[in-house]
């Protein structure tokens, strides 16, 4: 298999990112559908920061690059991916309280764990997520969405990284549509490090029941029709060997 990596290249990762940079591995259980060939490096981030650095590392030296949040939404080539799969593994987590409490995480975090977490301190407005697989980068990225709730209803900012540095992206300039964003058009090259999510305070009670319901609704759904099928949309997300 040709590889696209300089040497230069994978000792610079390697200076810097230590036993996160691995070579030649499959990312077949990265991903639901549980199928997929090698990605010549993978990099596993755990925090925005790191996530930064590494990017710019592969601007630096224009390396092919794919995101992977938490691949539920990705159908990987048996021939794999040439160049570097990021792995979003950046899970931090604050609480903002008070009248109009919000949560600011980082795109790595599991998004289920969230509606959950949310749902346990008796902060509506996730619970349409619960059974949303895959991290919050990925639902930014993608304007996930179920029952009556998808991203735009909940999304203050996200905090993305373009060429030009750290930016925050507003609701509005997200231009979401259904499961669809400004990133996912393409109309602006971005990686999602973090976003901030807007919460409502009710019951702990009622949260989690609204939660409960949630699920209930859908497990049904997801085992007759959808099992671990990725949506229609994937086809925009397909890795492509090159
Ligand atoms: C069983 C099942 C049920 C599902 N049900 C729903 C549902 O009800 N509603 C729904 O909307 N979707 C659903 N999906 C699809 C999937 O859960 C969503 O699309 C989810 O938001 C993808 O997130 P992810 O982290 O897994 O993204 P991935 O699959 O890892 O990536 C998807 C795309 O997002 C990009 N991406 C990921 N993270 C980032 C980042 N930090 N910055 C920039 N780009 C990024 C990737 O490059 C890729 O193009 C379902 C999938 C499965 C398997």
């Amino acid at each position: 298999m040709m590889m696209t990596t300089t040497a230069p290249f994978i000792d610079v990762l390697r200076l810097h990112f230590g036993d996160a940079v691995q070579e030649n591995i499959s990312l077949a259980p990265y991903t639901s559908a549980r199928i997929g060939g090698p990605a010549d490096i993978l990099v596993t981030v755990k925090s925005a920061d790191e996530f930064a650095a590494v990017m710019k590392v592969i601007w630096d030296y224009g390396m092919p690059y794919y995101i992977l949040g938490g691949g539920s939404n990705v159908l990987v080539s048996d021939k794999g991916v040439r160049g570097v799969v990021v792995l979003d593994r950046a899970k931090e987590v604050q609480f903002e309280n008070g009248d109009q409490p919000t949560v600011k995480c980082e795109a790595g975090v599991i998004f289920s764990n969230l509606a959950n977490r949310c749902a346990s301190k008796g902060l509506a407005g996730l619970e349409w997520a619960a059974t949303v697989p895959g991290t919050v980068g990925g639902a930014v990225y993608g304007n996930a969405g179920a029952f009556d709730g998808d991203m735009s209803h909940n999304l203050i900012w996200a905090e993305v990284l373009t060429l030009n540095g750290r930016v925050k992206l507003s609701v509005e300039q997200m231009k979401y549509g259904y499961r669809t964003s400004v990133l996912k058009r393409g109309e602006i090259n971005a990686i999602v490090l973090s976003a901030m999510l807007r919460l409502k305070i009710q019951q702990k009670r009622k949260c989690l029941l609204k939660l409960m319901n949630s699920a209930n609704a859908e497990r049904p759904r997801s085992r007759l029709v959808r099992a671990w099928v990725p949506c229609s949309k994937t086809l925009q997300a397909i890795m492509r060997a090159v």
